[in-house]
């Protein structure tokens, strides 16, 4: 596996990659890699001939007292961890690297930014189109790999890379979940023991919603009032958002008619949590 640091570098080696034909599968991240990096990861091996796998802390997606300077980070465990999964390209810039001073492009992709996650983070999508554009014209993929979990962002730069002819696929993969239910997360490191325990209010709240759809609920007041009530019934919570959407405009749906997601973010102790799941599927 070779780490690089440099755009000029890496662009060289995906341009000679691309000459001979190789296919390249790219998984943006910020670190501090969990199996659902990891998954994505394996999965991006399997299909393409060259995995690349980048790590970069974005600031331009925190928004003022966010958890820029406390994010965690670990790049000796990354790096063993992505040489484990066969990443054959590890691109590590700096801050610096990436944006120069007098940087001044901003990527925006409008309307779906501004509901959801949207509404608290008003200038973080920006933040994540402006540098995954950028990282998909230094890495110049075929293919990049997204989490659900990150429901908003993979619809948004799915959106971004349409709407921008740009010549690559934008693949979404399952949420990873630990074995009860809490969704991966670098951010579960900033819980304590008790507040763990609070956070899995945020699964059990969602498939309880399934349950209630399964059973023919169908008014969206209903289920957000039933995972609200299961959320604040825990210590330690602070409900940002829980909405039923249009799975691909993420416009607010009053009534559930076939497929629907249901998104919610809460502050659980000083860490912020999202998580979702596709409901009425089956209605
Ligand atoms: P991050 O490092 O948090 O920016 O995440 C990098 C990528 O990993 C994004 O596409 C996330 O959606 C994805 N990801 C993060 N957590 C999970 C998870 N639990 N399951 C699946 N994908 C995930």
């Amino acid at each position: 596996m070779k780490t690089i640091e440099s755009i000029k570098e890496m662009q060289g080696i995906s341009d000679s990659l691309r000459s001979k034909g190789d296919s390249i599968s790219f998984v943006p991240t910020m670190g501090f890699l969990h199996e659902g990096h990891l998954s994505l990861m394996r999965k991006a091996r399997e299909e393409s001939d060259t995995l690349v796998v980048s790590i970069f802390v974005n600031p331009t997606q925190f928004g003022p007292g966010e958890d820029l300077e406390d994010y965690p980070r670990d790049l000796d465990k990354d790096s063993e961890l992505c040489r484990e999964v066969g990443t054959d390209v590890l691109f590590f810039p700096s801050v610096e690297e990436m944006y120069p001073e007098n940087f001044r492009t901003i990527v925006d992709v409008s309307g779906l930014t501004q509901v959801l996650c949207g509404r608290s983070r008003p200038t973080h999508f920006q933040g994540v189109t402006t540098v995954v554009a950028k990282l998909f014209a230094i890495v110049k993929p075929h293919r990049a790999y997204f989490g659900l979990k990150d429901y908003q962002q993979y619809r948004v730069i799915s959106c971004m890379a349409e709407e921008l002819n740009m010549d690559l696929e934008v693949i979404g993969l399952p949420t990873v979940r630990e074995p009860d239910g809490l969704a991966m997360s670098s951010r579960n490191k900033y819980l304590s023991d008790e507040e763990r325990k609070s956070a899995l209010s945020l699964s059990r709240s969602l498939a309880s919603a399934d349950r209630m759809v399964r059973e023919g609920i169908t008014e969206v007041k209903e289920i957000e009032t039933g995972v609200r009530e299961i959320i604040e019934s825990e210590s330690h919570t602070r409900i940002d958002y829980v909405e039923v959407v249009d799975p691909e405009e993420l416009t607010h749906l009053d009534r559930i008619n076939g497929r629907a997601l249901l998104a919610l973010a809460v502050h659980v102790g000083q860490a912020r949590l999202i998580d979702n799941t596709l409901i009425g599927e089956h209605t």
